[in-house]
């Protein structure tokens, strides 16, 4: 299957997730792309993948990815101490890291419609990031309609205001009267409708998406190369984790040649990973609310490329792996200690108390999701914390903290259009019906 095929479908046809065939030796690269600025190294990273993909439209997707963020070095890095350093990915249309894999993924969906002349609706369901990054991301791209669906009073007020206030009529908000989890289950169902699905042209944006991974490679690289030349090495990356997407896009950088010592997996009190890397026991529970809802997750949804890496490419194990978790909720594995790995957690009462110490000691403000990272710094190495969502979204959160008020001007003018929603029960049935009326 070839990169645009893989971006199309995002999933294998046995249903299973896609990887690169091989992943590219690049440390050959390195000293040529250390001054690119950031589209261009997204560029030159692309063009290892995107194989007989156009080159121009791929530049033209690229460039026009990161050209609205509100920084022009798109993804700073800012230094907090001798050796720590934060890695700002909130620089984008919704102030958190998913623009940087959707905003490019809507510009790869523009460019297959222009290529089939098919129209393509997307459906997703959402607790918040994910639904506003890629309902910004196919904001205004020709023939493409975005139905999104999140648990009513489930999300934060900024969160469906991101989603609600586009005054755009192709973008449909669904507000279902349930959980995350009923509006996952209908998306589900309704995707399982093979026929509902293609007389609709339902297409799904979901963490798995193989380019969503890549597009994520490219900050680490980038990092690293704005790192002062005395601090690299011993480099540690935190990451603020849910899904496992970004951890996996550093993981994946790191085997294409990025000198990286170690990945610290930072997750809140949704800790099943934290308790994997320290037992090698898989179990998922349910899931609990925190005050980082976008790390809410029980089982992480990339995980099994990661498992993919672990047992060396084995398809036939990872496979039979998933089907034990689907199976039993638990896996045990019999040794999953890894030196390039170690994991963290934070409960609510940690992410309150160390947004109040990063405050203090570096005049510096997090949101909840990065400050999950900041739980366990080793100052034997030299450490990146990536900053996933900008402090402004958590506003409740950061005040109470550290007394300050943080605030953007992006959020504060989604105050001022009016809302545009659909409420519906928490039925599929009843979004069928949504879907078919306005499709028809
Ligand atoms: C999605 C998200 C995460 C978790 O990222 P994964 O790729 O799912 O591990 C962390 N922080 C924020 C702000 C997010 O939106």
């Amino acid at each position: 299957m070839g990169f645009e095929d893989a971006v199309a479908t995002g999933l294998a046809p046995d249903g299973g997730l896609l990887v690169p065939e091989a992943l590219p030796g690049l440390s050959g690269e390195l000293a040529a792309w250390e001054r690119l600025d950031y589209a261009d190294l997204a560029l030159e990273f692309f063009r290892r993948f995107a194989g007989p993909m156009d080159a121009g439209a791929l530049e033209r997707c690229v460039r026009r990815a990161y050209a609205g963020f509100d920084d022009p070095r798109t993804a700073p890095l800012r230094r907090l101490d001798d050796r720590l350093f934060v890695l700002e990915l909130f620089h984008g249309p919704t102030l958190a890291f998913k623009d940087f894999a959707l905003q490019l993924l809507g510009n790869l969906y523009e460019h297959q419609i222009g290529r089939t002349g098919e129209t393509i609706n997307v459906l997703g369901a959402t607790s918040g990031d994910t639904g506003a990054a890629a309902i910004h991301g196919l904001l205004g791209k020709p023939g493409v309609r975005s139905f999104i669906l999140y648990p009513r009073g489930g999300v934060s007020p900024l969160q469906e205001r991101q989603m609600t206030c586009t005054g755009s009529d192709t973008v449909f908000p669904l507000a279902v009267a349930g959980s995350f989890d009923d509006a996952q289950r209908i998306v589900k169902e309704i995707f399982g409708d093979m026929d509902f699905r293609r007389r609709h042209h339902l297409s799904a944006v979901n963490s798995i998406n193989l380019a969503r991974v890549l597009a994520q490679c490219v900050y680490y690289f980038y990092a690293y190369f704005r790192l002062p030349e005395d601090r690299r090495d011993e480099v540690e990356f935190i990451v603020p984790t849910g899904n496992f997407g970004n951890v996996l896009a550093g993981w994946w950088a790191f085997r294409m040649g990025l000198p990286v010592s170690r990945f610290c997996v930072a997750t809140n009190r949704n800790d099943i990973l934290w308790k994997l890397f320290r037992t090698g026991v898989y179990e998922a529970g349910s899931v609990k609310p925190s005050l980082a809802p976008s790390m809410d997750i029980q089982v992480a949804s990339n995980f099994e490329r990661f498992l993919h890496e672990h047992t060396g490419g084995d398809a036939a194990r990872v496979r039979e792996t998933m089907a034990t978790l689907r199976e039993k909720g638990r896996v045990e594995f019999a040794d999953f200690r890894h030196d390039r790995f170690r994991a963290t957690r934070a409960d609510d009462e940690g992410i309150r108390a160390i947004t109040a110490r990063v405050w203090r000691k570096h005049g510096y403000i997090v949101d909840p999701h990065t400050a999950c990272g900041f739980a366990e710094i080793d100052g034997a190495k030299n450490t990146v914390v990536l900053g996933t969502a900008h402090p402004a979204k958590f506003p409740e959160v950061v005040a109470e903290a550290t007394g300050q008020s943080a605030t953007h001007p992006t959020l504060e003018a989604l105050k001022r259009r009016g809302p545009r929603k659909w409420d519906l029960p928490a039925e599929t049935g009843a979004v069928k019906a949504f879907l078919t009326e306005t499709l028809t």
